[in-house]
């Protein structure tokens, strides 16, 4: 299968997203090269990845081994062109089109010419990242879900000129890693966050225009919809800058009004509530 020709896979971020793409690859025996601009992100995440799988260790869900084995396929690097050597590319740096043009552009020139570029963009359009590459035919969207090691989807995200074979691989891929692919095309926000963000925006505005407070917003969700998780938690959890970002790419996507990001999510972005990462968003969490 051309699956096992790709032993080697770089991961560029290593954010909330990165980490756990990096996690999920070097669990299931592939050697990772995780890069990031910020040293203190690459730390951290390694940090972050060893507590998590401690966690697994002390369930009895995994030998400590397997442990040491996952955290040995991880290297961290501190540029871009150590990916030179990767098989397949994952890309998860922030929800940015200009910054993730010029990853791409990076990549499309560091990469040998037959590797597939994958961007973990949730909103992005994959078209164009495909032609900044310069392989607009082995640029596709590869959009795991939070938190990576446990949510089964994966978005697999045709651009105008993704190839069929590109497409067959990252299935595969997707597979590889125990999870589920479904196909979707390029259009702002995919499925999952065209459908996902504006509700999260609307319980936003519930706060914002006093309807009610964020505990009872979340419990209406939880206890009437049978939601997991409230949509201001869940916010939280994806990031409220990250939030912000799609917001943004579906309203400058689609110039609807139904898509125009809340003013409350802009005021909190601004003054640096982005949620579980920075501590504090409509919950505040011990770091
Ligand atoms: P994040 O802010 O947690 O992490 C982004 C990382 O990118 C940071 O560590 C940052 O230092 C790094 N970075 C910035 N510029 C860089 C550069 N030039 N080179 C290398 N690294 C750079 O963001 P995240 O939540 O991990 O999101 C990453 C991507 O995944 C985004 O496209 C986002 O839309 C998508 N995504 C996020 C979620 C979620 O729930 N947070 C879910 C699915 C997809």
């Amino acid at each position: 299968m051309i699956t096992q020709l790709i032993r080697q896979v770089g991961v560029v971020g290593a954010g909330t997203m990165g980490r756990g793409i990096a996690q999920v690859f070097a669990q299931n025996g592939r050697q990772v090269i995780l890069y990031d601009s910020v040293a203190s992100q690459l730390l951290d995440a390694l940090h972050i990845i060893a507590s998590r799988l401690d966690r697994e260790v002390e369930k009895g869900q995994l030998e400590s081994k397997q442990k040491n084995i996952c955290l040995q396929n991880i290297e961290s690097v501190a540029g871009l062109e150590q990916l030179s050597l990767s098989d397949f590319v994952v890309e998860a740096v922030g929800e940015n089109l200009a910054l993730k043009q010029e990853i791409f552009d990076q990549l499309g020139n560091i990469c040998r010419e037959e590797v597939i570029l994958a961007s973990n963009t949730s909103s992005i359009s994959i078209t164009q990242l495909g032609v900044a590459s310069g392989r607009p035919d082995r640029t596709v969207g590869m959009h795991f879900m939070n938190p990576v090691p446990l949510m089964k989807l994966v978005e697999i995200v045709k651009g105008r000129g993704t190839s069929e074979e590109t497409l067959v691989v990252t299935r595969e891929i997707a597979k590889s890693l125990e999870k589920m692919p479904v196909d979707v095309n390029d259009s702002p926000g995919f499925v999952s966050n065209r459908v996902l963000m504006p509700m999260i925006n609307e319980a936003i505005f519930c706060i914002y225009e006093g309807v009610a407070v964020v505990e009872s917003v979340d419990l209406v969700m939880k206890i009437g919809m049978n939601h997991p998780l409230g949509p201001l938690a869940l916010a939280d959890l994806i990031g409220l800058d990250v939030c912000l970002d799609i917001m943004e790419t579906l309203y400058d996507g689609f110039k609807d009004t139904k898509y125009r990001p809340c003013p409350l999510l802009k005021k909190m972005v601004s003054e640096g509530q982005m949620g579980r990462k920075s501590g504090q968003g409509f919950y505040t969490y011990v770091q």
